[in-house]
């Protein structure tokens, strides 16, 4: 394809553009970026409009399998494209859910067939979205997903959960979390508030999502920290402070966060307690509470 556009506002974030310039495309590839005088190919006035490399949607329901009266991949990928995206990471929430390689395969199999859009799939994290066994996930990297997901269903149990983190991690794989406690928006059809109060509707409180990524924070964060030996509940502990604008002093002196944080930077097990209380300015009964805590936590063995 040759076509010169002309005249638009050309976005694109990854090259630092945002002007109005002229767009040469020649043999299917874009040979130019900029002012251009160009007689020779077709050209298409794009003034006013905003011209930008390609949109990725990376949640979007295919409905195929299952319920092709509302969307298929083919429908889907026409709609996709019609709007200016490229490409789409699907959903698993088909009928059955894509939990296992067979139904990975169609999809990608059927979106090379139909789609005009790049299809690509997401698997389920528990068998039939039901929260109760880890989907095959390994299979379904294998067959092509490039993420996990429950989509609108969060995987309630925390112990399934940390499980399907770790086992992503061993495929690089991102997870994405619907974040809701289901027990607190329980029988809430709105936002609870002022408005859910007056009339009279059961609302949904804020914590139910807090709570979850809260929770799902944590998890992530024993993975990467256990494994750095970075002392664990002094993370958690900021994350929840940070989130809920809370300052708690993580042993009772007075000294503060700020020199806490000091002083785990330097336990490593080459300084001695009286070197480290020397390096930060505080006493030495202040940097041996923190070293106590963490072998109480049983995560001082470097210490
Ligand atoms: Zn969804």
């Amino acid at each position: 394809m040759d076509l010169l556009i002309k005249n638009g506002r050309v976005v694109d974030p990854a090259r630092r553009i945002d002007a109005v310039v002229d767009v040469v495309i020649r043999g299917g590839k874009i040979t130019s970026i900029g002012k251009a005088n160009v007689a020779d190919i077709p050209h298409f006035d794009a003034t006013g409009l905003i011209v930008a490399p390609g949109f990725f949607d990376i949640h979007v329901h295919l409905r195929e399998p299952g319920t092709e009266e509302a969307e298929t991949i083919a429908t889907g990928g026409a709609a996709a494209v019609a709007g200016g995206f490229v490409a789409v990471a699907a959903m698993p929430n088909t009928k059955p859910p894509n939990d296992n390689p067979s139904i990975t395969s169609y999809i990608i199999s059927e979106a090379k067939r139909s789609s005009p859009a790049l299809v690509f799939p997401i698997g389920a994290v528990t068998r039939e979205q039901k929260g109760e066994t880890l989907a095959e996930i390994g299979e379904m990297v294998e067959a092509g997903i490039v993420g996990i997901s429950d989509d609108g269903k969060p995987v309630m149990d925390g112990r399934l959960f940390r499980r399907a983190l770790e086992y992503a991690q061993l495929f690089n794989l991102p997870v994405i979390q619907h974040c809701e406690d289901l027990n607190l928006s329980k029988g809430g059809v709105m936002h609870e508030g002022v408005y859910s109060t007056r009339l009279g509707l059961k609302g949904i409180p804020s914590s139910a999502e807090d709570t979850m990524v809260s929770r799902d924070l944590i998890l992530a964060m024993i993975d990467t920290l256990e494994s750095n030996r970075i002392p664990l509940n002094i993370y958690q502990g900021e994350v929840f402070c940070s989130r809920y604008g809370l300052h708690v002093d993580w042993y009772e002196n007075p000294e503060g966060n700020k020199a806490l944080f000091d002083i785990m930077d330097r336990i490593d097990g080459t300084m001695s307690i009286a070197e480290i209380a020397r390096a930060c300015g505080v006493s030495f009964d202040a940097v041996k509470r923190v070293v106590d805590q963490l072998r109480e936590r049983g995560l001082a063995d470097y210490v």
